[in-house]
């Protein structure tokens, strides 16, 4: 079996603060997570859940305290000089705000082509030309070369950030909510842009969404986060269809269905109580507090992230010691008299 290209194992990012107490805020705990070349991965989960911090602990942008991060075989966490150049041009982030990675004093010209002159790569000539295609790879017009960030629309912006982080080639694109501060018809036609960038170079994403209609046509497999863990991985069709997890259960049945008469028949689960505070998270199950099916093993028990069925498919939840898991898990209406262990 290949290695994956991007493999995290146990990794822990920290913040510290005078108010964040004395062990700090774990952001990210203890989380494992694979991308394979050319695979598409999607975060998901409630926001506050750690999911931006382990996309950004994946491009540099956050030090972890604990664990490693390899690519292509080689542990990341601690590079310098050259190493950490090279592997800056493996991996690419594109953030939810397209503004954040575009100066307002640069063309959109000059912003494609500035991680190139970085990068010490090829000659103005060909820089440009570069450019040129890379506005054409994201489906925009070459009119675009001289225009500002300020004289385009939150899409098109979107497009030139898009354009910019293809230009040192990466293997991986870690994608920060990329769609989140679009319109519904406008996010549409940039997950397509992603959509289709990826089967035309192959690339690997690391793609964290809040819309799980598009993360289910985007992503071969799907990780579910909460507070600061994963609960569930697996193959999308299997984990958004069939969610193994009673927190993606929630999630799931928290998207309405365009049609009335169904909407009003499904039998939902619905989360009660508050987040809980990530300074101080449930002891055992830390989705017990908000879980229909939580019992006594639950408050003492720290679930293990562990295979069930079908195979690929992984979920942290005490249920899974039951035979009749999956079925408890996919009815809600069970939920009052789950489960006696
Ligand atoms: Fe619910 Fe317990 Fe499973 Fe956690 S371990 S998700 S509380 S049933």
């Amino acid at each position: 079996m290949t290695s994956p290209l991007l493999d995290i194992e146990q990794l822990v990012v920290r913040y510290r603060g005078r108010r964040l107490g004395k062990n700090g805020l774990t952001a990210v705990d203890r989380v494992g997570l694979t991308v394979g070349a050319g695979e598409v991965v999607a975060l998901v989960g409630e926001s506050g859940c750690g999911k931006s911090t382990l996309a950004r602990a994946v491009v540099q942008l956050e030090r972890p305290e604990s664990g490693t991060i390899r690519f292509d075989g080689r542990d990341v966490t601690a590079l310098r000089g050259q190493a950490k150049r090279e592997y800056r041009r493996s991996v690419s982030y594109v953030f939810q705000d397209p503004l954040s990675s575009l100066s307002p004093r640069q063309t959109v010209g000059e912003a494609i082509e500035e991680p190139m002159i970085v990068h010490r790569i090829g000659t103005r000539q060909e820089r440009r030309k570069r450019v040129g295609d890379l506005l054409s790879l994201v489906g925009a017009p070459d009119s675009w070369f001289d225009r500002r960030p300020a004289s385009l629309s939150g899409g098109q912006r979107q497009r030139v950030a898009i354009a910019r982080s293809l230009a040192l080639s990466p293997q991986l694109l870690v994608c920060d909510e990329p769609l989140t501060a679009l319109d519904v018809s406008t996010a549409a036609q940039i997950a397509k842009v992603f959509t289709d960038l990826q089967r035309e170079l192959s690339l690997a994403y690391l793609f964290i969404g809040h819309d799980l209609g598009v993360v289910r046509r985007l992503a071969d497999r799907v990780a579910v986060m909460h507070l600061g863990q994963i609960v569930e991985v697996g193959a999308s069709d299997r984990v958004l269809g069939s969610p193994a997890h009673p927190y993606t259960r929630a999630l799931v049945d928290s998207i309405p269905v365009p049609d009335p008469a169904i909407q009003r028949q499904r039998v939902k689960l619905v989360l009660r109580g508050e987040v809980p505070s990530p300074l101080d998270p449930p002891s055992g199950c830390r989705f017990r507090t908000r879980c229909p099916h939580a019992f006594e093993r639950c408050a003492t028990e720290e679930p293990a992230l562990r295979e069930v069925p079908p195979p690929g498919t992984r979920s942290a939840c005490h249920l899974w010691d039951r035979a009749d898991a999956a079925e408890v898990i996919s009815s809600p209406d069970r939920a009052q008299r789950a489960p006696a262990a």
